[in-house]
């Protein structure tokens, strides 16, 4: 089997695989698979932060006759509008789920962006009626002009999120999209039962925490959980968790609601102050089928994970502006999850000076964010700049590990292997180091 890391192209039987982007980075997934007489796109993401300069969007991804996406994350489908400008027409192709997000998320970038409103308009009206959903493990045939078959199989890392198996007469292709942790709350695990009747020719997969462990299990975050809450009631203090709206917010709550469902927590209001994650939470709702064994047994002993005493939607931006003057405890729930922008952002500017906060951070704080600056502020006893305004940290930051929605190294390698007659992999949405220490691991297992 031959390994490959920082690779862009993949040469298959009837074609090529082409890693447009994420090649040594980890937002902007897109990757064009050229097998049974057409040109397939897997995702259409834009980069984020640093790796988002000098991108322009790669003409080969026009050149393409259908879109498949594995999840509705930014980073995998940001481009579409790109995409719609070029006049490209096609099928776009995922879980109903995915095309479900995808579309918040989409409609979300076009106001972040100031398009007009008819241009979102055009462009929405454009995406629905280009989309069509397809079902986890049915082989689908229906692209146009396409001599083969596409699959979508589990990958556990966000509601619909998905690998994608294409098979034409001389080429398979596996490629694994964002792949979550085994054993996450809600999500169903990774899949990991293949096919083993005939030998895949190339696999590309996600490299992300390829050289990491995570230390922390999903069993301990509540424990953490608890211990912040109980710090922020004796204090009578806010908690602001600046969070990401799809994923993360929803498995947050799950966690909530099993600390107020079993009694540890009491007295607690939660506010969710993020109308993209209110949105994106009602939309899990609308695909229980889709989530695992021990979240339908809730809902079979009557406990949606969703819904709990004192838990509080709120939708409009003047209600927001008002959480920070009521009294603690109480947890707010707010993007943006590295406090770039957003609701988050006001809390912040409010409650960071006042020592009884705490600021509960739930995922990777990226280089020259706000976030990580809160993070070094507490350390260093100095202040963040937030939306023109100096502001002194003095409240509590605590890091909350164990939410990642991506597999480290060792999960990632065991998916690997479960694919059985592997003839090459490539790696690709995880920087450089992350890849040679998955592509070591791989290795590994081999010998
Ligand atoms: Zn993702």
């Amino acid at each position: 089997m031959e390994i490959f890391t920082e690779t862009e192209c993949h040469p298959l039987p009837d074609g090529e695989v082409r890693v447009l982007g994420a090649v040594r980075c980890v937002t902007g997934a897109m990757t064009r698979v050229e097998m049974g007489g057409r040109k397939l796109l897997i995702d259409c993401g834009k980069p984020q932060g640093n790796e988002a300069r000098g991108w322009s969007f790669p003409q080969e991804a026009a050149d393409s006759d259908a879109l498949i996406l594995t999840h509705g994350h930014f980073d995998h489908v940001g481009a579409i509008g790109d995409l719609w400008k070029k006049d490209w027409t096609g099928p776009i192709l995922g879980t109903r789920a995915t095309l479900d997000i995808a579309r918040i998320v989409l409609e979300d970038s076009c106001h972040l962006t100031h398009w007009s409103p008819k241009d979102t308009k055009i462009f929405l009206e454009w995406y629905d009626s280009s989309t069509k959903a397809l079902r986890y493990d049915h082989p689908d045939a229906r692209i146009d002009g396409f001599d083969g078959t596409l699959v979508l199989r589990e990958a556990g890392h966000i509601l619909g999120s998905a690998s994608v198996e294409l098979v034409s007469p001389l080429s398979r292709v596996i490629l694994s999209g964002d792949l979550g942790r085994p054993e996450t709350p809600i999500l169903r695990d990774p899949n990991r039962t293949w096919d083993d009747s005939r030998p895949v020719d190339f696999v590309l997969m996600e490299s992300t925490y390829g050289n990491r462990v995570h230390e922390t299990e999903p069993e301990e975050v509540e424990a953490k959980l608890l211990e912040v809450i109980r710090w922020a009631q004796e204090q009578r203090g806010h908690i602001i968790v600046p969070a990401f709206a799809i994923g993360r917010t929803q498995t947050l709550l799950y966690h909530l609601n099993a600390l107020v469902e079993s009694g540890r927590v009491d007295g607690l209001p939660v506010a969710v102050d993020t109308p993209m994650g209110l949105n994106v939470t009602a939309t899990y709702q609308r695909f229980k089928p889709l989530f695992d064994r021990e979240a339908l047994e809730l809902y079979a002993h009557g406990d949606d994970p969703f819904v709990f005493e004192d838990l509080y939607a709120v939708n409009r931006g003047r209600d927001s502006a008002k959480l920070d003057d009521v009294e603690g405890p109480m947890l707010i729930i707010a993007g943006s999850g590295m406090c770039t922008g957003g609701r988050v952002v006001r809390h912040l500017q409010e409650l960071l000076p006042d020592p009884r906060t705490t600021v509960l951070f739930v995922g990777y704080q990226a280089d020259g964010t706000p976030g990580r600056r809160i993070q070094e502020a507490a350390k260093d006893g100095g202040s963040v700049w937030l939306s023109g305004e100096d502001v002194v940290v003095k409240a509590k930051i605590e890091t909350l590990s164990g939410l990642s929605a991506h597999a480290d190294g060792p999960s990632l390698a065991a998916w690997f292997k479960s694919i059985p007659g592997v003839k090459r992999v490539g790696f690709h949405h995880g920087d450089p180091e992350a890849q040679r220490g998955l592509a070591e691991l791989v290795r590994g297992g081999l010998s």
